[in-house]
């Protein structure tokens, strides 16, 4: 016997150019599109797969949603991973009926339907998010999308104990290295470990620029802390400047302001207004670096660093610098040395 649509069921109506939308059958309701409309009374008792005729004489065929069509029509707050990933990741986590498997990140839930629909029968999902609001966004898209079963849904800050003696943890947050220790003590034996992978991330830092190089560096980065460092960042120059995408300027950053030690970092702006002030004169920031280290104290290099960097940034301009504002004015040899007539920043 074939089987029918029911009130309740989720549908996926497909139009003939091409369109879907995914709706919940309820009796009495309408669903309007570009093409025309549909009663929910009209599809209710339809076999799965038939075609129907709108209002407006343009046909609509009545498909059972597959899990990615549920996945990809959420209501998305976040991020969500795209189906090649997701089935990399299932692949890769070894997922099954079963299987026990912790997310991190419920964020839309997306990713949580795959989970469970690879688990059951038998399994288990524990998805865990920080967030109440993304808590319920992933648990009413589950809903919607008919997973009732085999997820839990918890609350959880960073580096809090997790469900034990699982198969399996999927990470999707910014920080997967704060998790590590608790995750390693969540697994099994051999159990496996995986976090979003690079388009993730790219979508995360896209508004940074060069984002596909930072991801890239930032993913192997986060590697080698974690193989070479047991997952701690390292303080000293040398090995700051090992890890991949860590230049000296990073490296001083990380130093100064994480680990409170001394640290010069040279970026564009400290570079212009070091060669400006004489203070240096080159264009290498390792030696304008090593210039202004002999200038001041250690003491305050972190101070030197950021002074330098936000003067250069809002009235050192590299175009057009304020120096009618600045009160290094009477100090400046760039200023002095510059031709009144050609000046038009120079005070009158
Ligand atoms: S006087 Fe002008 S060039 Fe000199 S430091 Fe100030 S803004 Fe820069």
């Amino acid at each position: 016997m074939t089987e029918t649509i029911r009130a309740g069921d989720q549908v996926l109506l497909a139009l003939e150019d091409g369109k879907t939308f995914l709706i919940r059958i309820d009796r009495g309701k309408r669903h309007s599109s570009h093409r025309g409309t549909v009663d929910h009374d009209n599809v209710i008792g339809r076999d799965w797969g038939t075609t129907l005729t709108l209002n407006t004489g343009a046909a609509a065929f009545l498909l059972r949603p597959r899990w990615i069509d549920k996945m990809m029509k959420v209501h998305r707050r976040t991020n969500i991973m795209y189906p090649k990933d997701v089935a990399f990741l299932l692949a890769d986590l070894d997922l099954g009926p079963g299987s026990r498997v912790i997310e991190i990140g419920s964020g839309s839930g997306a990713m949580t339907q795959a989970l469970v629909g690879a688990v059951l029968p038998g399994g288990a999902v524990f998805s865990y998010d920080r967030r109440e609001d993304f808590l319920e966004l992933a648990e009413r898209n589950c809903r919607l999308a008919g997973v009732r079963t085999g997820v839990e849904f918890r609350a959880r800050g960073a580096g809090e104990e997790l469900e034990p003696d699982v198969d399996a943890v999927f990470c999707d947050i910014p920080e997967p290295w704060v998790e590590l220790q608790v995750i390693g003590e969540a697994l099994r034996g051999s159990g496996r470990f995986a976090a979003a992978d690079s388009e993730e991330l790219e979508r995360s830092i896209h508004s940074t620029g060069f984002f596909r190089q930072k991801a890239k560096s930032l993913k192997n980065c986060c590697t080698r802390l974690v193989q070479e460092h047991g997952g701690e960042v390292p303080t000293s120059m040398e090995a700051l400047t090992a890890l991949p995408g860590v230049g000296r300027k990073t490296a001083n950053v990380i130093r100064a302001v994480a680990f409170g030690l001394p640290g010069i970092a040279v970026d564009t702006h400290c570079k212009r207004l070091s060669n400006r002030l004489e203070l240096a004169v080159s264009t290498d920031p390792a030696r304008i670096e090593a210039c202004l280290a002999r200038l001041y104290p250690e003491s305050r290099w972190a101070d030197v660093s950021r002074l330098f960097i936000w003067h250069g940034r809002y009235t050192c301009k590299a175009r057009r610098p304020l120096c009618e504002q600045c009160s290094l004015a009477d100090l400046c040899p760039f200023y002095h040395a510059r031709d009144t007539e050609s000046i038009s920043c120079r005070p009158k």
